[in-house]
Formats: structure tokens, sequence, C-alpha cells
């Protein structure tokens, strides 16, 4: 235990840490950051620390939270009126702010785009709001009775809330994890009165970026300290191409950025007690997961054999992903007596290569173009081996979900796969950026799983790894706590 995580456990009242989020499972979702939101509070207070959540009245917020009860209207500026609401996480004792702004957040579509995929047209303006009520709950205007030791903040869509909470005399101290560099939310300079920004806040040193505003690099920026999701991603944001243009700045800022590997929620991913599964099994006893392979044959019209290596992939289809190098060397996996189960939505090339590729090799090849929780499980218990041969990734989380499930995952050594598979040890993992790259890599595979003795060897290593919470929730612990005392000495 560091001293600083000493400093947390000996402090007399325990940490209070408001936690700014646009979306936590089971609530509202599009990608790993509802995962984290769910997660890491959870951990955190299993740690003894104050975590709470501020997160959009969403319909599906609202529908899904029973209980929440009103305890203030909120003095907002942008699409109001505002209230704030409070309750639990259902099923859990993690304390919830709903910031309840129905011109802002109850309408159709997902939290970011509407029914058509298109984004909501005033996105800065609800973003805003949500970073600016965040604020306000850290600052001396705070209309709750409880008052944070440390905002953390989410990706671009909190990102004001630094900046916000800067002009307002910094109350207390801010951290913004970047969950992707990719989405930086990048709107006209126009915009900065209706936020309520000072115009000195538009300068290379504040948010503008290139010309415009972004709010991600108003969090990169104001905040007191930056975390990203895994330690390589942390340094590989540091450069081109990856840095995106924020390199130079998180260049700056490198004594105050720190990478810290996500965990995975081990109750949800276990396949012990999985019940999205027809079958259970352990490290120790696999017959369940020969099982579930031949029920999601059966399932996706397969044809059932036991020998056939069994390739999932669980994604959201978009090029970061790296799967149109998947669609490259699919045919020679096939030729191998491969078989190929994907789960994903996203850019139309990707769904039709996907969706041609199934029809044309029926009893080879399953494409399931949708969301689809249950089927992601069954995906990763019944595959023997997992493609995610992302350009990048920050983290990524379903490369630990398949170590824990026995799939071996085949991956890019890039952001956090780099940081959570080792090659030929609990995984397999390539450098190169070609198809090629990765075909050779899936040869490889290949060759250790027609070795049961080594394959058995390698899926027992992937499964007794600790991919939990805990570690990281300390980590980040004794950053509030660091961050917390910084503030007060
Ligand atoms: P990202 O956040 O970039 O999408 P992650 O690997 O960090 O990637 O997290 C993705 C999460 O979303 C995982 O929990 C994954 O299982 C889930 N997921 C992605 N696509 C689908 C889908 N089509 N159906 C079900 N779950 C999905």
């Amino acid at each position: 235990m560091g001293p600083v995580f000493r400093e947390v456990s000996t402090m007399l009242r325990p940490l209070k840490i408001l936690f700014a989020t646009s979306e936590v499972r089971p609530l509202i979702k599009t990608g790993g950051l509802a995962d984290v939101s769910s997660s890491l509070p959870a951990a955190l207070r299993d740690l003894g620390l104050d975590c709470r959540l501020l997160v959009p009245g969403y319909p599906a917020v609202l529908a899904q939270c029973e209980d929440l009860t009103p305890i203030s209207d909120l003095p907002v500026t942008l699409l109001g009126p505002a209230r704030l609401l409070t309750g639990f996480m259902p099923g859990t004792r993690v304390p919830l702010y709903v910031l309840d702004a129905p011109r802002a957040f109850q309408r159709p579509g997902g939290p970011y785009q509407d029914t058509r995929g298109q984004d909501h047209a005033d996105n800065a303006e609800r973003f805003a709001l949500l970073s600016q009520v965040a604020a306000q709950l850290c600052g001396p205007q705070n209309p709750i009775n409880w008052q944070p030791d440390c905002l953390h903040c989410h990706d671009w869509q909190t990102g004001l809330a630094p900046a916000y909470l800067h002009f307002a005399g910094r109350p207390v101290p801010s951290l913004t994890t970047i969950h992707n560099l990719a989405f930086q939310g990048v709107y006209s300079p126009s915009l900065l009165t209706t936020l309520g920004l000072p115009s000195e806040s538009f300068a290379i040193d504040g948010l503008e970026y290139y010309g415009n505003l972004s709010f991600l690099k108003a969090g990169l920026y104001y905040s007191d300290w930056i975390t990203t999701v895994s330690p390589r991603y942390a340094l590989e944001i540091q450069a081109e191409p990856l840095g995106m243009g924020m390199q130079g700045l998180l260049q700056q800022r490198r004594h105050q950025l720190t990478g810290i590997l996500n965990g995975i929620d081990t109750a949800d991913w276990n396949p012990s007690s999985d019940l999205h599964l027809t079958h259970n099994f352990t490290y120790r006893a696999m017959a369940g997961k020969r099982r579930c392979k031949a029920a999601l044959q059966t399932e996706l019209g397969l044809t059932p054999s036991a020998e056939a290596p069994l390739f999932g992939v669980v994604s959201r289809l978009t090029h970061q992903k790296g799967l149109d190098w998947i669609l490259q060397i699919a045919q020679g996996i096939l030729t191998r007596g491969g078989q190929i189960a994907i789960l994903g939505t996203g850019e139309p090339i990707l769904e039709s290569g996907f969706k041609q590729l199934a029809h044309q090799h029926p009893q080879q090849v399953s494409a399931f173009i949708g969301y689809d929780e249950g089927l992601s499980h069954r995906i990763e218990a019944g595959a023997d081996l997992f493609l995610m041969p992302s350009r990048f990734e920050p983290c990524g989380l379903n490369q630990m979900y398949s170590q824990r499930y026995g799939t071996l995952p085949i991956v890019r050594e890039t952001g956090g796969l780099a940081d959570s598979v080792t090659d030929g040890v609990d995984g397999f993992s390539f450098m190169g950026d070609t198809a090629h790259a990765l075909w050779l890599t899936v040869e490889r595979a290949l060759a250790a799983y027609h070795d049961r003795p080594l394959w058995r060897r390698l899926q027992q290593t992937a499964m007794r790894k600790d991919s939990g919470w805990e570690k990281s929730a300390r980590e980040y612990a004794a950053l509030y706590a660091q961050l917390a005392a910084r503030a007060h000495s």
C-alpha cells in the first residue's frame, strides 16, 4: 500500500467523490464508459469512499430508477428548467443524482444521436448543462447537503466542468479521465457566451482547439489531473497519431497524466454463474465451455463441431477496431476449417461486409448486426478465440472478458490491449498494422489451438488472471486523496 493510499484509509471521514458521467450501465450504454461508470464507483465504495454519480435524466434512466425523489430546482442558464432527483443505482447502494432537464434529455434516440443516427443538434448545450450542474454541485451554490472533495469527469461530455470550476475559483480539485481521445466535443466558438464561458477561455492556453472550442480540451487543460484507461494509452497519446491534435497539451501535462487500467465487472462476467449461458464452467471444470460452444453453434446456425476453431467478435463496427483486416483474412480462417461469430453494429460498410460474408458461408460465419448483451456473453463463452485487432484501443474490455471465459484473445499491441494481453501467455498479440500481420498471429494461435495441452495451459492462465476492479480502484482512491490533500495544503 503506497503512502498516499494510507492517507485515504486513515482520514477521519471518507473522501467524497462526485462522478459525473453521460452513461452508466445498466441504465444507458453506448460503450466502455458505461461499464466503468457502474463498476468503479461501486469498487470505490467497497474501499470506504463516498462516491456518488451524476447522470442525465434520459428516458431510460427515469424509467429504470424507481423511487427517485426531487431534492432541488437548479439555477441553470441552458435548456432549463432543471431539477435534481436523488435515488440509488438499481440493485445497489451507490447514490445517484439525476439531472432532470426534459428539454435537454427527454427525447427519443440515444444519448448523443437521434433515431436516424445523427448527432443531436444541441449536444453542446446539453452536455454543457451536465458540466455546469456537476460544477455547481461542487461550489458555494451547491443546492444539496453534500459537498464533494473531488470531481471526477469523463470524456468530452463532462469536459467543461473543470473549466466552470476554474472560473468559479476552483472550490474543489477535478480529475478528467480520457476513455477515448477520438471524441473531442468540438463546436463553434460562437457558442462561448451561450455556454457561459468567459472570452479569455478561448485561447491556446484554454479550450481553443484549431479555431473551434473543444469540450475535451477544456477538461484536459483545466482539470487538476488527467487519467487514461491504460498506462500504454497514456504514453501513446503524447505523440502523433494517437494524440489526435492534443499531443502538445498532453506532453505539457505529462506530470499530471497517469494511466490506470480498467477492471471488469467480475460478478457480471463470471463463467461459473453467468445467467446468459446455457452451461456454466470454471478453469478446473471446462465441460460447460464445450457445451456453450455447441449451443452457440446451434443458436447461430453454424455447423456443429467441437474441433472447428470458433472465432468471436463483439464490437462497435468502426474503423478504429481494425475489423476490415478481419474481412481481409476471413477466407484464410474458413479454409483452415474455422468459424466466425460476429456481433456488432456501426459503419454501413463493415455491417454489409460481414453480412455478405455470412451470406456466402452460412455454416461457417454468423453476423448478428445489432446490440445484444446476452449474445455477447454467449459468444465470449462459446468461442475458442476472440479477435480484437484494434488500430487503437484506450483500454478495451472484451479482451479481458475473453480471458476470463477461456477464449484466448488475438489483439493488436496497442493501448489497454498491450497492457492486458501477454503474447503466448494469456492470448496472442501483434505489432504491425496490416491484415497480413493479423493473419500471421492467427496462424500462430491456430497452431497453439491444435496443441491441446498447450491450449489448456494458456486457457488456465488467462482464466485465473485477476482483472477485477480492486487494484485500479485503489489507484484512483490514492489519486483523489493526493488531489484533495493538495487542495487543502
Ligand atoms: P468501446 O468502449 O470502444 O466500444 P470496449 O471494449 O471498451 O469498447 O467496450 C465495449 C463494451 O460494449 C463491451 O462491454 C462490449 O461487450 C459491449 N458491446 C459492444 N458492442 C456490442 C454489441 N453489439 N452487443 C452487445 N454488447 C456490445
